[in-house]
């Protein structure tokens, strides 16, 4: 038996890097999966690697920081499987690297709009689905840039300290309904992401990943791995939680 064996999960920012695995994940663990993603062409591509492993998945478009979309592609996954049981909200953006002072509002503004409020927005709709259920099981992706301070990623850290403060809150609100919410905070893992942050700024990643105590970069699957089981029953009474899995980054 998969460790989420006859559940529905909804997985978003599943078109790539570490919501890809997340989706293939719980699917290769016995979950029917929602991929949502506002990238229609690699969502689609998640959901025939998952079928073409014999796993049943669906894909919806969706921006995660558009309050109306989220509402429709929640309701459209559970058009699909009748329920929600788990939901990885992972979807996110690092934006650029600059200092404190010199940070663009505008991007500031972004991030926020999309790594805070679209967490909040699915953990929003994603609730009382999972409340009608008789509950469920949620996981943020924040990031160790959520734990320690990451010199160059001000709006970024800001948020995913962020993603950190509404689990918490979450977790509290609903831990006496069947609800358990946990979040996940990756350190530096190979995807497109640390792809465009070491093109853009090489000498700064350069200096990031040189300091990493195992010697390498993380692999999607591995966040994927803690993922899945934080959102499954064996994770029974592990609630409000923020899992560092970063290869000992943040141990210093
Ligand atoms: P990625 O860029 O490879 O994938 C992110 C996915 O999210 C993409 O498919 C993208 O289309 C989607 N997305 C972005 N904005 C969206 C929006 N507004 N609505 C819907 N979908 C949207 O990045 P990744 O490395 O897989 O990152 C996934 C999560 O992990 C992010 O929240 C990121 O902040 C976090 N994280 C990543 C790392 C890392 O080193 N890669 C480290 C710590 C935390």
């Amino acid at each position: 038996m998969g460790l989420v064996a006859g559940k529905v999960a909804l997985v978003t920012g599943g078109a790539a890097g570490i919501g890809r695995a997340s989706a293939v994940t719980f699917a290769r663990e016995g979950a029917r999966v929602a991929v949502v993603d506002d990238d229609a062409a690699g969502g689609e591509k998640t959901v025939a690697m998952i079928e073409e492993a014999g796993g049943t998945a669906v894909f919806i478009e969706c921006d995660i920081a558009d309050a109306d979309g989220v509402e429709c592609a929640i309701a459209k996954s559970v058009e699909a499987f009748g329920r929600l049981d788990c939901a990885h909200n992972n979807a996110g953006v690092e934006g650029p690297m600059a200092l404190t002072a010199e940070y663009a509002e505008s991007e500031w503004d972004r991030l926020m709009g999309v790594n805070v409020k679209g967490t909040w927005l699915c953990m929003r709709h994603e609730i009382p689905r999972m409340l009608f259920r008789g509950g469920g099981a949620i996981v943020n992706t924040a990031s160790f840039a959520g734990v320690v301070g990451v010199e160059g990623m001000t709006a970024y850290s800001a948020s995913k300290f962020g993603v950190v403060g509404i689990t918490k809150v979450a977790a509290l609100e609903y831990a006496s309904m069947g609800i358990r919410v946990n979040a996940v905070c990756p350190g530096p893992i190979r995807t497109a992401m640390i792809d465009r942050l070491r093109e853009t700024n090489p000498q700064a990643m350069a200096d990031l990943l040189a300091s990493a105590p195992m010697g390498r970069l993380g692999r999607p699957e591995e966040i994927a791995e803690a993922a899945v089981w934080l959102c499954s029953d064996r994770a029974s009474f592990v609630n409000g939680h923020s899992m560092v899995v970063d290869g000992a980054f943040t141990a210093r």
